[in-house]
């Protein structure tokens, strides 16, 4: 399954990314840390990321993709892939989209962690971290027995700076002003699903879970289709378009018209029809009857003899 996953800060698809890897075998593939990797690395995406972070700005979104796709290229990405972090905006989705197709490994579902801003708010605002062991807790949600004191240790909570309210609804604006549009891009081609990012974590993955598995089952049934379809002389087609969720729907559209036209053979009437007017073979007695080719046999022939 390949899957773009988008969600908020606060979201928990951080979380849940985690629980998909580990039920669906899949690997995440975050552009941070591919970035890392690059410069660590010193490839050559790697340097070309480095000069850019290096002067100040930011990595161009055709370095990020080349290291997208180094990674595709590696086995274990062959089952699917989660994309966490990337695309972030309609130019980015279409390079993203184009590239894909390139390598044939088209993306299947845009899965969107949604979660009400004012609960996003509560989540991001209320996070307050033990300064002694470092327990994670939150004033609206998760709060400790003894306001400002760690449930564990007893050491005094800390509030991040860039967790206030100003600057946290600051980030979510941007957020929405950049996935908007990208939630748009993925359900005009189908390829969206919502799941409601708040309940438990299980609760959340459960719904998620359910969504992946609705669309993998058509998938597996168009696989069946797609052989069928490519003794038919139309795989190419097929394996060109990959296997989304649109591309499966029509291949089993193609199965089921096979099975009609098998029932009501118009190919087979057609080619009954042409043995009964033998066009071609026509041609081939008009050729025999004018036969060029065996007068040129016959002057070569003279030639030779006369040598
Ligand atoms: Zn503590």
């Amino acid at each position: 399954m390949r899957i773009v996953l988008l969600g908020a800060p606060g979201s928990g698809k951080g979380t849940q990314a985690k629980l998909l890897i580990e039920k669906y075998k899949i690997p995440q593939i975050s552009t941070g840390d591919l970035l890392r990797a690059a410069v660590a690395a010193g490839t050559e995406l790697g340097k070309k990321a480095k000069a850019a972070m290096d002067s100040g700005q930011l990595v161009a979104d055709d370095v990020v993709l080349g290291m997208i796709q180094e990674r595709l290229a590696t086995p274990d990405s062959k089952g699917g892939f989660i994309l966490d972090g990337f695309p972030r905006n309609i130019p980015q989705a279409q390079t993203l989209d184009a590239m894909l197709a390139r390598v044939g490994q088209p993306l299947q579902l845009a899965l969107l962690v949604d979660v009400d801003i004012e609960v996003l708010m509560k989540r991001l605002t209320g996070r307050r971290t033990c300064g002694s062991c470092g327990a994670i807790y939150n004033v609206y949600y998760t709060p400790t027995k003894v306001p400002g004191k760690c449930d564990k240790c007893g050491g005094s909570l800390q509030h991040r700076s860039d967790d206030n309210e100003t600057t946290v609804r600051n980030r979510l604006k941007v957020y929405e002003e950049q996935t908007a549009p990208l939630v748009s891009y993925y359900k005009a081609q189908g390829k969206l699903r919502t799941a409601r990012g708040v309940g438990s974590i299980s609760d959340i993955f459960k719904s998620i879970s359910d969504i992946i598995e609705a669309q993998m089952r058509p998938l597996a049934a168009a696989g069946v289709a797609v052989s069928a379809a490519a003794s038919a002389g139309q795989a190419r087609a097929a394996s060109a378009r990959g296997a989304a969720p649109a591309a499966a729907k029509k291949a089993l559209k193609k199965a089921a018209k096979k099975v009609a036209k098998k029932a009501a053979p118009k190919k087979a009437a057609k080619k009954v029809a042409k043995k009964a007017a033998p066009k071609k073979a026509a041609k081939k007695v008009a050729k025999k009857a004018a036969p060029k080719k065996a007068a040129k046999k016959v002057a070569k022939k003279a030639a030779k003899a006369k040598k």
